[in-house]
Parts: C-alpha cells; structure tokens; sequence
C-alpha cells in the first residue's frame, strides 16, 4: 500500500481528540483518542494540543509503520480566509492562533483543516448513508446546528468558507407557534439554531410551554406526555419548515442527520410528512436519513479531506 492509499484523519473536539487511518476502501487500519488537554492558560493549552495531535500522529504512523501521510483535522470552528486564524471555535483557546500553519510547522508535511460540519458531510456523503448520490446535505444537530454541502463527492466550501452554514438564518415561515424568538450568541434573533440545537429546544421549551424537562425527557416522553408530544410536534415542524428551505434552493437528493438530536428515529418519517407544503415541488425525491457512522463520520470526513 502506497502513502496516498492511506489517509490519516484527526477531530479536534472540546472533550477528545480522534485519530483514524483509514485505506481506500473506508476500512479503519488504526483508531485511537485521548482527552483534549485543559490549561488554565490559553497559550498553553494551545501547545499541549498541538504536542498531543503530534503524538497521536507518530504513534499512528510507528503502528503502520509509515511516515509522512497525508492529514486532515475536523474542528469545530472556522478558518477565516482573510486571515488563516480560527475564529468561532468553541475550543476557544485555538481562536485567533494560527492553527493551520502552527501544525504544519510541527508536523513537517501539508495538512488539510475544516470545519467539523463538514467533515460529517463529507464522510456520510462518500461511503456513508449518503454513499452514490449526487449532492448530500449533512446536518448535524446537536449542541449546535452545523451542516455542509458535497456535491459529486467533492466538498462545496464556498467564497467565505460557509457554504451550509444555515444554523444562523432565520427560522422560515415563522408563526405564531414560533414566538417568542430567543436571542442568538450571534447577535440575531429567531436563528434555525436556537430551535433545533438541542439546548435551543431545550430552552424554547421552557419559554414557550414553561417545562422544566430536559431535552432528553421531552423526547424520550413524547408518547406518554402530552406537554412533551406538543414539544416534539413544534420541533418536527420547524426542522421540515428549515429543511424544506435548503431544498427549494439546492434540491439535494439525500440529507443526512447526526449530532445527539438524530437519534430520534421517529424524525424520518414526521419530518417528511410535513416538509410537502414548503417545498416548491409536487413531487418531492429527498430522502432524510439518519448517519451510518455516528461518533466516528467526523473523524472518517477529516481522513477523506485528504483524498484526491
Ligand atoms: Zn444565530
């Protein structure tokens, strides 16, 4: 096997950072994590992140006994094109470093950074659950409301670098249903983010229908209590109402969920019962459907930003 048939990928999260080699064909030849290191001081925590991404990689690499493989990192943040720093990372002590050429001066060798939304599109979109179709929109709901366009197998990453970053525009065909809006850390109000992200639901929840339950309990008792089931039915209208809005502009054949929130099975088949009366179509061909990988498709996207 030749370096360019293996592909190293890593995810930088808040809590774990994720090594995976993975060959061709998307089997795993090596897998590992750690915690993500803390520091009280942001610079020097910045240094154990990187010292620690460099183990992994040279342990890796010993295991397979190669050197000098090509490396994709999934973030969950943004590199401003401007600039080259990360701004928007929630590992706040990445932002404004000059992550990107900090790690390649480390690791010797060009490596490929995105944004951890797209990493999860990408890995579903070539060998997942989106695998063969033509333009794969990847959502992840979760602690917040990230997403990422492939179109042909290739990522779209856009003139700024935020194609698909829908979690910030407003919810679509607000109703009254849908008030009172909550206000975003992004300086707006109403975002899709502060509904479908778990603790947005949790805290619209709370404002609207004054429930102290837990986003967890108002899904898991949304057959049994009634103040859950209408909790359920609100969040099923908004996601097809912010789904549906994706589909009239880029018409994607399949759109593929993750983050905590996609593990509600239920969701494929409420949601496209009642994205039909937003959608510009009468006939509607999108499939929604739920990852394959779970956990582990951003860490496999951040290995396939490496293939050619
Ligand atoms: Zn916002």
């Amino acid at each position: 096997m030749k370096n360019q048939d293996i592909f190293l990928g890593i995810d930088l999260g808040g809590t774990k950072i994720e090594i995976i080699a993975l060959n061709l064909s998307g089997e795993t030849l090596y897998q590992s994590r750690t915690p993500t290191p803390k520091h009280t001081n942001a610079k020097q925590q910045y240094q154990l992140i990187l010292a620690t991404i460099n183990q992994l990689i040279t342990t890796c690499e010993c295991e397979l006994k190669r050197s000098k493989l090509p490396v994709g990192i999934g973030l969950p943040g943004a590199i401003s094109l401007k600039t080259g720093l990360i701004k928007n990372a929630n590992t706040t002590c990445l932002i404004g470093e000059n992550f990107h050429k900090d790690l390649q001066d480390k690791l010797n060798r060009k490596i490929v950074l995105e944004n951890d939304a797209n990493c999860f599109a990408l890995s579903e979109a070539l060998d997942g659950a989106g695998k063969g179709e033509t333009c794969v929109f990847g959502v992840i709901l979760g602690t917040g409301v990230g997403s990422g366009i492939v179109i042909n197998e290739r990522l779209l990453v856009g003139a700024n670098a935020i194609a698909g970053e829908w979690g910030h525009n407003p919810l679509p065909w607000p109703s009254d249903k849908d008030e009172p809006k909550q206000v975003c850390y992004c300086g707006q109000s109403g975002c899709i983010e502060t509904y479908l992200s778990g603790p947005g639901f949790q805290k619209q929840s709370q404002m609207q229908l004054n429930t102290l339950l837990s986003c967890q309990q108002l899904f898991s008792q949304q057959k049994t209590q009634p103040i859950a089931r209408l909790a359920y039915e609100l969040y099923v209208e908004r996601l097809a109402k912010s789904l549906a809005g994706i589909i009239n502009i880029i018409d994607p054949n399949t759109i593929v969920l993750g983050g905590g929130l996609s593990n509600i099975d239920s969701l494929y088949t409420d949601v496209p019962k009642r994205w039909h009366k937003y959608i510009f179509s009468d006939e509607i061909n999108t499939k929604l459907v739920k990852n394959q990988y779970g956990d582990s498709s951003g860490v496999r996207g951040a290995a396939w930003l490496t293939r050619k």
